[in-house]
């Protein structure tokens, strides 16, 4: 097996700088990396400490070189054939490796479902705890402890947890959650290269094939629109004018969990809490509450419609504009005003 092992009396002072585990797929970067390398930068110079992201792969040491260009001092590339494909326990050994020979003071790693996979995973073997899915972080200065914030109780409360006797101190954050990085074109970071102690026989798992879903994509992440629907549609027929106004503005179509625990729509739709988090430009929520749960995942869009016939609806205390009103009326009316004037008219 590999050296990786649970640390056990551990001198908190031994421990500095701040990570971020970044995710590729055949050398494409997840955006994700590059939310975590602003937020580990921020998190870095608050400390007055170094900042590097730790990519793990064989044969992307270009794609790892282009993460100096997003803030960050180190960039480790983990390289080794075996890291070719993505495997839990390749990854995780490997990672932890570094972590327990380098010591970092706090590590980030996107809540995506590798970043979910592996995380836990490494938490265990290098002996530290985790804060899955935050929403916040933030630095006590005088003793250095991450304040990490995200719902607890069902999103009716934010918790603020701390790992006080562990190092380092490790978070998941949700894709969508942080801005990302600025682009430098002239950084001046360097890239070191890391070779694993790993063996074939780690991994107990072996890739046969990928197959790519043929399932049409949803990006509601990188959307600069999203028109959502909720249980005031009434029926799954409903998203029939929720994509008709999506198409005329250029949006994607996004959720409620209501609609989608109705069956009327796939999970992948879905924002909030439990779905995706999103900061577009123009969020339309139509038919939607607004529980606290779906303001968790929209609340930091640019700007925010509501259609709803309930004006004590919780959504209109979040809205930049409300129409209180039918959505079998308002919609039609909204796509026409657009097809008449080549614009929205609200
Ligand atoms: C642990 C946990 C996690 C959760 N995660 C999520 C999550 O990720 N995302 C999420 O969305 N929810 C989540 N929820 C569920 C959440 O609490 C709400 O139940 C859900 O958001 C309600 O969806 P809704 O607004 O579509 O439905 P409702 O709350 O039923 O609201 C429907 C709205 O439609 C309006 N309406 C009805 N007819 C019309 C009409 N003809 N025209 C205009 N308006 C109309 C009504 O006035 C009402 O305000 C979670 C809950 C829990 C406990």
């Amino acid at each position: 097996m590999n050296k990786a092992k649970v640390n056990q009396e551990i001198n908190l002072a031994d421990y500095n700088d701040v990570w971020v585990i970044a995710e590729q797929n055949e050398g494409k970067i997840h955006p994700v990396t590059i939310e975590l390398t602003g937020e580990g930068r921020r998190l870095a110079d608050t400390l007055g400490k170094r900042l590097a992201v730790i990519v793990s792969g064989a044969d992307v040491e270009d794609e790892a070189r282009k993460l100096l260009h997003y803030g960050a001092d180190t960039v480790f590339y983990i390289s080794h054939p075996l890291l070719k494909d993505f495997s839990t326990e390749g990854y995780a050994l490997s990672i932890s490796e570094l972590i327990l020979e380098k010591k970092p003071e706090i590590v980030l790693i996107g809540a995506t479902s590798i970043g979910r996979d592996i995380a836990p995973r490494i938490a265990g073997k290098v002996g530290t705890g985790l804060t899955a899915d935050c929403t916040k972080l933030e630095v006590d200065e005088t003793d250095h402890k991450l304040l990490q914030t995200r719902p607890a109780f069902g999103g009716n409360l934010m918790a603020t947890i701390v790992c006080p006797r562990n190092r380092p101190q490790m978070s998941t954050v949700r894709p969508g959650v942080m801005e990302k990085a600025a682009f430098i074109p002239n950084p001046d970071g360097r890239l070191e290269i890391f070779i694993p102690n790993l063996k074939e026989e780690d991994i107990r798992t072996v890739l046969m094939k990928k197959v790519k879903s043929d399932r049409k994509k949803v990006n509601l992440i990188d959307a600069k629109v999203i028109v959502s629907g909720g249980r005031g549609l009434k029926s799954p027929e409903g998203f029939t004018l929720i994509r008709a106004l999506a198409e005329k503005v250029n949006g994607e179509v996004g959720s409620s969990r209501a609609a989608v625990d109705a069956g009327w729509i796939e999970h992948l739709h879905q924002v909030g809490q439990t779905g995706t988090t999103v900061r577009p430009d123009l969020y339309i929520a139509c038919g939607i509450s607004g529980a606290i749960q779906h303001l968790a995942g929209m609340s930091e869009s640019k700007y925010i419609v509501a259609i709803n016939k309930d004006p004590n609806a919780p959504i209109f205390k979040v809205c930049d504009f409300g129409i209180v009103g039918d959505l079998n009326e308002v919609i039609p009316a909204m796509i026409e005003s657009i097809d008449k004037n080549g614009s929205l008219e609200i």
